[in-house]
């Protein structure tokens, strides 16, 4: 049976490459965006290329009837999900705490932390054997700015990122009993459009020298640490959060 992947954020970035990765390995893919159809249609025609079967998903992952819409289409088209990929997020323009609006603050967390929660609540009602279901895992996006803290750049995105990992945490002794694993991944610096969406473009390359590895990772790096706690052959793992930020 087919690996079903939910990937939330899936049409670019770091969940693009997740969701190519996961149907390159014959996982049948949905994937999630909130208003870049395109990028999405792109995404499953390279899954399909691929020999792999995939659907694009529209949803505001901040919005629980979205949430709930989207596990269910994905269930329509492919069964019940094995993995869900946490992966949604955004961030705003770099900035000092002094300067940042509530509602620049609650966008952030509404997706960051309450989607993220949604999707995993939601994933958990689903696969858990205790209500019936046949188990599954959840790899949860997090961020090096976790541990760093975002300080003078991110703050109210590193916080929405420490509490990811308390999610990991929390939620893998949850429903370890209940065949389902939960781990996280904490990206450093990768090349994707995030660091545009907060106004630096060229933000990964600046920050390079400050990667012990001297450059940014790409999404692919990420993708494969998402793959592999996701598939059986991190059986014994849960409530791991992996850095795959080349030592930073
Ligand atoms: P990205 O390139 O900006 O892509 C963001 C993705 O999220 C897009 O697919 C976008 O969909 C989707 N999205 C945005 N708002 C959404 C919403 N409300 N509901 C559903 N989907 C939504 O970002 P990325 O760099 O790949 O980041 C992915 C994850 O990795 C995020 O959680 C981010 O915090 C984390 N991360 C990234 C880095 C990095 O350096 N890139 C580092 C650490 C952690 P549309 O295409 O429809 O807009």
């Amino acid at each position: 049976m087919s690996a079903v992947y939910l990937v939330t954020g899936g049409s670019r970035g770091i969940g693009a490459a997740v969701a190519r990765l996961a149907g390159a390995t014959g996982a049948d893919v949905c994937v999630n965006f909130v208003s870049n159809r395109d990028a999405a249609d792109q995404v499953v025609s390279d899954v399909v290329a691929a020999g792999g079967k995939a659907i694009a998903c529209q949803g505001d992952m901040a919005v629980e009837a979205d949430v709930v819409r989207v596990f269910d289409a994905c269930e329509e088209a492919f069964g019940k999900v094995t993995v869900l990929v946490n992966n949604a997020g955004i961030l705003d323009q770099e900035g000092r705490l002094e300067d940042f609006s509530a509602d620049r603050i609650a966008k952030i967390i509404d997706l960051n932390v309450t989607g993220a929660l949604l999707c995993a609540r939601e994933a958990t009602r689903r696969m858990s054997t205790a209500n019936g279901g046949d188990g599954g895992s959840i790899v949860n996006i997090s961020s090096m700015a976790a541990t760093l803290g975002g300080g003078a750049v991110y703050l109210d995105y590193a916080v929405s990122k420490g509490a990811i990992d308390t999610l990991t945490t929390g939620l893998s002794r949850e429903v370890a009993r209940e065949g389902i694993r939960v781990n996280g991944i904490r990206p450093g610096i990768i090349e994707t459009e995030i660091h545009a969406s907060g106004g630096n473009p060229t933000r990964a390359a600046d920050l390079a020298d400050t990667v012990p590895m001297g450059r940014p990772g790409t999404a692919e790096e990420v993708a494969e640490a998402v793959l592999w706690l996701a598939s059986d052959k991190a059986s014994y793992v849960t409530g791991t959060t992996i850095n795959v930020s080349g030592g930073r």
